[in-house]
């Protein structure tokens, strides 16, 4: 799978693409990564990619034609039509289902916004506008990592064992991973649940599913239908 990023800043996104899964994917070459800095599509002789807000108002905003520029030389680039998703605190929210039928695509142009926002014209060059939560970033490209990321692992081979993806949170709908435990047995008087070094295989899958349902309870009770509690 080809993903694209667009942004004002593409040396904020080199290092996170670098190092383990989105590296190991690369080198396997189940994904390509291809960064693009904005300003190479802004007009002949004038890297402006901003402008005044028109109505007012404070701040600046990301002008339409270097996005416009950006979304065709990537089309012609990769020789197919890419989803193009402009990154947005308006957007549909990104959740791992979401992730997952995004991960069927050949190819995905995400587009990172600065500033103010993105001239909203941008938008209708584009297929969805995404956020990764209700809450406004600086600007766009933590979130296209955290999209990168979400939507690589769902690549099929980029995660090792499908086993380690398919019992993550969230892979099979609103429910939690169990909890795991790891050496040494005994940490600061905690000890590892007995159960998980019974061996008994019947026995260890039952006990992670109670227990996931009794961490549903305890930090996400909204997935069980139930009130949130406030957060400490
Ligand atoms: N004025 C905008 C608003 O009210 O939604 C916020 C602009 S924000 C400071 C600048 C850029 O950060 C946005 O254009 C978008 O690309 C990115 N961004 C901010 N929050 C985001 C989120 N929750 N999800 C995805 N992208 C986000």
């Amino acid at each position: 799978m080809r993903f694209d990023v667009v942004s004002l800043w593409p040396e904020m996104l080199e290092p996170y693409v670098s190092y383990g899964t989105l590296w190991a994917a690369q080198e396997r070459e189940l994904i390509e990564v291809h960064l693009h800095r904005l300003e190479t599509f802004s007009q002949q002789g004038r890297p402006v990619v901003d402008d005044r807000p028109f109505g007012g108002g404070a701040g600046m905003v990301m002008r339409p034609e270097p996005f416009a520029r950006a979304i065709d030389a990537v089309r012609a680039e990769a020789g197919t039509k890419p989803l193009t998703v402009l990154l947005s605190a308006q957007g549909v929210r990104l959740e791992q289902q979401l992730a997952k039928d995004l991960a069927r695509e050949r190819a995905l142009t995400l587009l990172a916004g600065r500033y103010e926002g993105v001239d909203e014209r941008v938008a209708s060059l584009c297929d969805v506008e995404l956020s990764i939560g209700d809450y406004v970033l600086a600007g766009g490209e933590v979130a296209a990592a955290v999209v990168l990321e979400v939507v690589a692992r769902m690549v099929p081979g980029v995660v090792g064992r499908y086993e380690s993806a398919s019992t993550d949170s969230f892979f099979a709908g609103p429910l939690l991973g169990h909890p795991q435990y790891t050496r040494p047995r005994t940490f600061r008087n905690m000890k590892v649940p007995r159960v998980l070094m019974s061996g008994d295989h019947e026995k260890i899958r039952r006990w992670r599913a109670v227990e996931a349902w009794r961490k549903i309870l305890r930090c996400r009770p909204d997935l069980a239908g139930l009130r949130q509690p406030p957060a400490r």
